[in-house]
Order: structure tokens, then C-alpha cells, then sequence
């Protein structure tokens, strides 16, 4: 990565959770880091505050209806604004722009991290859909354009700074921990009646809504495997999912002579957000610390694959390959809002998004073209089948 003074950072989604917290570690680092570019799908309010207090070059509202609340706010602050999903993949080809961190969710962000790796920027990746959506072609053209893939997902940052200085080590297996969710523990005929209330009550994290249902339902845990095997070259029997519903220990890799190594600190998003985006420097930081006394008590259990459907779905999806993770990703991204405002019930995420894949034809080797058809087949088809 190149050496200049301070790094030029785009946020896709900076009024996001995983946006805000961005932010908060570039302000506490700004002799770093500069902030290019800001975006937000539709709340106008916070990108506009956002943008007068970093200063940066761009800031882009997906929403065209809010733009000229945008462009009037900041037309005095000689602040470039923009408005639309095709403005994303075109303000992170900036010249100045070293690092994108893509924090938006599910599959808007798969073309402005194609755009981005296009014109080779590192990308710092917490949008984990769009490696589950199309992992081979976005491995490929990091690959082919020289930049880095940093991960932000706690999992995988943890892996990722496991794995510094193993590159001639092959990997035996990795094994993602899982807190299990606010419903760890519950039976099936206690999730029949569940709410998205009682679901958004995430035990350790406090994230934004798609990924707190997706973590009460595991389909998080399912996607992380996928976004695992894309971004450490893994195949599905190397990687292992355990419940720690402490969250202390952020994952775990085995080596071929049995050693493993884990990373643990207590959850704090901040931490791999500020390890991809200072990368490969460690960052002295405030961040409160771990302390052993505080929990006597480590545990670790099985998942319950069988209540929590939607954790061997993805490894179905694994498997299968080709579209099939697309379709899986398109139709969680439907059932999941249904789940969310009230329109199908907990078990039902699973039931539906098990026939999306079953029923959506499956393309063995997908084109991008091909993974927009995808996507759009299933979510039509989700939604039928929600109605
Ligand atoms: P949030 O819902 O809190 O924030 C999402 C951000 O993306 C907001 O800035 C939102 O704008 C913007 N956005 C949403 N949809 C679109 C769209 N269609 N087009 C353009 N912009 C959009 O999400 P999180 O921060 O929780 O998650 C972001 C990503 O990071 C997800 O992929 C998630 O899985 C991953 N992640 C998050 C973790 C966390 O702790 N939150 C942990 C690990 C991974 P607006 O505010 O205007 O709606
Ligand atoms: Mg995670």
C-alpha cells in the first residue's frame, strides 16, 4: 500500500453502524486518515452533518428524492454531491481515493466494489453479501488488479490477523465463533411466535437491523462461512462453526501440526474496523480492555443446525456453488425485511429462502450479468411466495 502521509478513505455507507464507528476511529486518527468520500442511502440529515465536520471531497445520497436537500446543504462548503446507486461506482474510482470501505448492505454493494477493484483500490469489506454473492469474481479481480481485500467482519479480521506471517503455513481448518443470537437455546415451538422486537435484541452487538435478524436466525453465521471460503481459499469441510456466546474469542486458525491460534478482545467493531484501515499498522487505541477476571467463564457449544435452519443452507449453498449463494443471499434479503415488518413469522425465513434456492435455476459458472438476473429471479420469487 502506498506510503503517503495519510491514507484517502471513501465510506460507502457512512451512516450506518458499521459507518459511524468508521468514522469515530478516523477522527481519533485524523494525522492517518482523510475522508474522501461519504454515502447514505436515504438519511439526508446525518450525511449532511457527516460531510461538514470530515470535509471530504464527494458525498453521494442513493436516494435521488433526498438530493437537493443534500446539494443545498452543502453547495457552500464546496463539497462535490451526487445522487443515485450508479454515483457509488463512479465516485470510488477517484484519483485520490487509497481504500474503500465498503459498509452499505446486501446486494447493493456488489457493482461499486466491482468499480472499485476496477480501478484498484483496497477495499476494507464489512459488505460480506456481495463476496457471498459473487466470491470468485471478486477474489479474481483483486487478484488480477492488485488490491487488497482487508476484512472487517469481526470473524475475519480475526482469522486475517492469525494468518500474519503464516503465508507458507497451510491452513488445516478455521473455526468461526457464533454468540447464537438472542434465541440460542430456544426449541422450535418457542420461535414459532417470535417477534422482530424480541430478535433486534442482539446480546453483544449493536448492529444495524438486516445483520441483528440475520445473526438471531444464524443466517449471518451462514454468510460468514461463504465470505470465509472466498477470502482465505478454504473449502466448506475446513471450516467449522462453534457457539461462544461470550464473544470474547473472535475465531480460531488450525494448522497442519495441530497448533491454533485465535484472536480475542471483547466485541468492539471498532477494533477490525481500525486494523483493515490502519493495515498493516496496529494503532494504538483507548479501546477499553479485556480483562480475564470479568469472565471467569469462557463456554463454547454445537450450534442447533437443525432449529437454526438457515446455517446449513449456506453450507448447501457452499457446496453447490455456482449462482446457488446468490439466490440464498437474494431471497434472506426478502424474507428477512418480511421477518422485520411483521409479514412472516421466524421459521418461515428459513422455509422460504430453502425453496428460492431449490426452486431458482442454478448457472455453474455466473457472469456479473448473470448474478443481477439472479438476484432479481429470486427476489421476485420471494416475494410471491411471502404474499
Ligand atoms: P446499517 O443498516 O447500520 O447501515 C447501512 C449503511 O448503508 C447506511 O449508511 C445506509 O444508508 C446505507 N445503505 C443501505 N442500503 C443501501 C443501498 N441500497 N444503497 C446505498 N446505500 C445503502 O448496516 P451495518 O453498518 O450494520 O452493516 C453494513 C454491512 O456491514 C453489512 O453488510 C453487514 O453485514 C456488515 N457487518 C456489520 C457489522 C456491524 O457490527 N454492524 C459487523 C460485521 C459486518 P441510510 O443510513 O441512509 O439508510
Ligand atoms: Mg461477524
Amino acid at each position: 500500500m502506498s506510503q503517503k502521509e495519510k491514507r484517502h478513505i471513501a465510506i460507502l455507507g457512512s451512516t450506518g453502524s458499521i459507518g459511524t464507528q468508521a468514522l469515530e476511529v478516523i477522527e481519533a486518527n485524523s494525522d492517518l486518515f482523510q475522508v474522501e468520500v461519504l454515502t447514505a442511502n436515504s438519511n439526508a440529515q446525518l450525511l449532511i452533518q457527516q460531510a461538514i465536520a470530515f470535509q471530504p471531497n464527494a458525498v453521494v445520497i442513493a436516494d435521488d428524492s433526498k438530493y437537493a436537500e443534500v446539494k443545498d446543504a452543502l453547495f457552500d462548503h464546496g463539497i462535490k454531491t451526487y445522487a443515485g446507486s450508479d454515483a457509488l461506482s463512479q465516485v470510488v474510482q477517484m484519483d485520490e481515493i487509497d481504500m474503500v470501505l465498503t459498509a452499505l448492505v446486501g446486494f447493493s454493494g456488489l457493482q461499486p466494489t466491482v468499480a472499485a477493484l476496477q480501478a484498484g483500490k483496497h477495499i476494507a469489506l464489512a459488505n460480506k453479501e456481495t463476496l457471498v454473492v459473487a466470491g470468485e469474481l471478486i477474489t479474481q479481480l483483486a487478484y488480477d488488479n492488485r488490491a487488497l481485500l482487508l476484512p472487517v467482519d469481526s470473524e475475519h479480521s480475526a482469522i486475517f490477523q492469525c494468518l500474519v506471517g503464516e503465508q507458507h503455513n497451510p491452513i488445516e481448518k478455521i473455526i468461526l465463533t457464533c454468540s447464537g443470537g438472542p434465541f440460542r437455546g430456544k426449541t422450535t415451538t418457542d420461535l414459532v411466535n417470535v417477534t422482530s422486537a424480541q430478535a433486534l435484541k442482539h446480546p453483544n452487538w449493536d448492529m444495524g437491523a438486516k445483520i441483528t435478524i440475520d445473526s438471531a436466525s444464524l443466517m449471518n453465521k451462514g454468510l460468514e462461512v461463504i465470505e470465509a471460503k472466498w477470502l482465505f481459499g478454504l473449502k466448506a469441510d475446513q471450516i467449522e462453526v462453534i457457539v461462544h456466546p461470550q464473544s470474547i474469542i473472535h475465531s480460531i486458525v488450525q494448522f497442519e501440526d495441530g497448533s491454533m491460534k485465535a484472536q480475542m478482545g471483547l466485541p468492539d467493531m471498532k477494533l477490525p474496523i481500525q486494523y483493515a484501515l490502519g493495515f498493516p499498522k496496529r494503532i494504538k487505541s483507548n479501546f477499553p480492555r479485556f480483562k480475564f477476571f470479568d469472565y471467569p467463564m469462557l463456554t463454547f457449544e454445537a450450534p442447533d443446525t437443525e432449529t437454526f435452519r438457515n446455517l446449513e443452507l449456506a453450507y448447501q449453498a457452499l457446496s453447490t456453488g455456482g449462482s446457488s449463494p446468490c439466490s440464498l443471499n437474494a431471497a434472506n434479503e426478502i424474507t428477512n425485511r418480511a421477518f422485520l415488518e411483521g409479514k412472516i413469522g421466524f421459521l418461515q425465513m428459513a422455509e422460504l429462502n430453502e425453496q428460492c434456492m431449490s426452486d431458482i435455476a442454478l448457472i455453474e459458472q455466473p457472469s456479473l450479468e448473470d448474478y443481477f438476473d439472479v438476484d432479481r429471479e429470486t427476489r421476485i420469487l420471494a416475494n410471491e411466495l411471502i404474499k
